[in-house]
């Protein structure tokens, strides 16, 4: 029992009891301020085993556990039925089950949903809900703030503070698709709101890890797509790591000058090198790589950047998302004109790539691609309120 000991919440006041399930001397009235609840959400499956054979039990109540929480949405060790009265009071005593909290929700006329999340230390993400038909895709974040300063990305306007943890990513999940109230069946998934998912690759991994077990989440590798501006050195090991998993990648300018001027990683990672890295990513069969191309009116969206852009894919196993740019108040472009977009996909459909173009979601709430930036409540309305 030393084991259990170690484990116990007593530890560091010199408890050498061993800890048997309703025999500790220090119940929950009894600590200290300062102690706090392992918080058991956000744990994978492993940890949660590990946590529950520590404190005495057996392996297969961590799995247990693990499903009431992932699976089915629960937070209460109370309501965790087939666990004995013992086993869920010493886990009160022990663990919380705590996520972020919905601090604010704003439904655009298209049905789209933005939610601003408040974490543990009082900071704050969002999340997207888009419903498209049949189609129900959850935008997550990854970062507080973005270090990566992309000119036409709102995100990228805020102060990088941290990395998100694999709790805080997968409870956007679950707060995002409890909080409808028809959960859809099934859900795809887009690492595309704030923040660069491979320099937070850990937690992204993690979260994969959680969101695609059958006995938690259970959504299918098929249904995620991860996007990255580029962060080169990370992307072959990142694939590696989850390999099933689409990958999305950011080009958005055919020339090194125009992409350092608007995705300033560029100097570190240039356009070529960006592609050659994705070419050599072992695919799937079948499977192809996005590459998201932002028009901005006048800057990167002539005839020259599309047959430019087509002769740069040539030989990649690639398609081509086009977006319509979204401005945000402040912003420092502007969106490229119909017929030119429709030019530039037409250069690229004639090339043999398959192109089509994003539509544009939640923009009223400023919900849509490259818009997110933790607004208030007021520069929402006045958004609302200017369309
Ligand atoms: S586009 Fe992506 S990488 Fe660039 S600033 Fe926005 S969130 Fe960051």
């Amino acid at each position: 029992m030393g084991q259990a000991t170690e484990s116990c919440f007593c530890r560091g006041a010199g408890c050498s009891r061993a800890l048997v399930a309703g025999c500790c001397p220090r119940p929950l009235w009894l600590r200290g301020k300062n102690e706090v609840l392992k918080n058991l959400f956000g744990l994978s499956r492993g940890q949660i085993e590990a946590e529950l054979v520590a404190l005495g039990h057996a392996a297969f109540r961590g799995r247990q556990i693990y499903r009431w929480i992932y699976a089915r949405g629960v937070a209460d060790f109370e309501a965790m039925t087939d666990l004995s009265r013992e086993l869920r009071a010493d886990l009160s005593r022990a663990f919380t089950i705590t996520l972020p909290s919905i601090a604010q929700r704003h439904v655009s006329r298209d049905g789209t949903i933005k939610y601003l999340l408040e974490l543990a230390d009082g900071r704050n993400v969002e999340t997207v809900y888009i419903p498209d038909g049949e189609r129900h895709t959850f935008c997550l974040s990854t970062q507080v703030g973005c270090p990566l300063k992309c000119t036409f990305c709102y995100s990228g306007t805020i102060r990088f503070e941290r990395n998100l943890e694999p709790g805080e990513i997968l409870a956007q999940l679950l707060l995002a698709r409890d909080d409808l109230p028809t959960p859809p069946a099934r859900t795809n998934l887009v690492f595309m709101g704030m923040g660069e998912p491979l320099l937070n690759a850990e937690g992204v991994l993690s979260s994969l890890e959680v969101f695609t077990d059958d006995d938690a989440f259970a959504v299918s590798p098929r249904r995620i797509t991860v996007s990255t501006a580029g962060v080169v050195d990370q992307l072959e090991t990142f694939s590696a790591k989850a390999p099933t998993i689409g990958l999305a990648i950011s080009l958005h300018a055919t020339t090194n000058e125009r992409r350092d001027q608007l995705m300033p990683i560029n100097r570190k990672h240039p356009i070529r090198a960006v592609i050659e890295a994705a070419r050599r990513l072992p695919l799937p069969r079948r499977r192809r790589i996005t590459f998201e191309y932002v028009l901005l009116g006048g800057e990167n969206d002539t005839l020259e950047d599309a047959h430019r852009l087509a002769s740069l894919l040539e030989g990649v196993k690639a398609k081509v998302n086009v977006i319509a740019y979204n401005p945000w108040p402040g912003a420092p472009h502007s969106r490229s004109t119909s017929e030119a977009t429709e030019r530039f996909i037409e250069v690229l459909a004639a090339a043999g790539l398959t192109a089509s173009l994003r539509r544009s979601r939640g923009d009223d709430v400023l919900a849509a691609c490259g818009q997110l930036a933790n607004q208030s409540d007021d520069e929402v309305l006045e958004r609302q309120s200017s369309d």
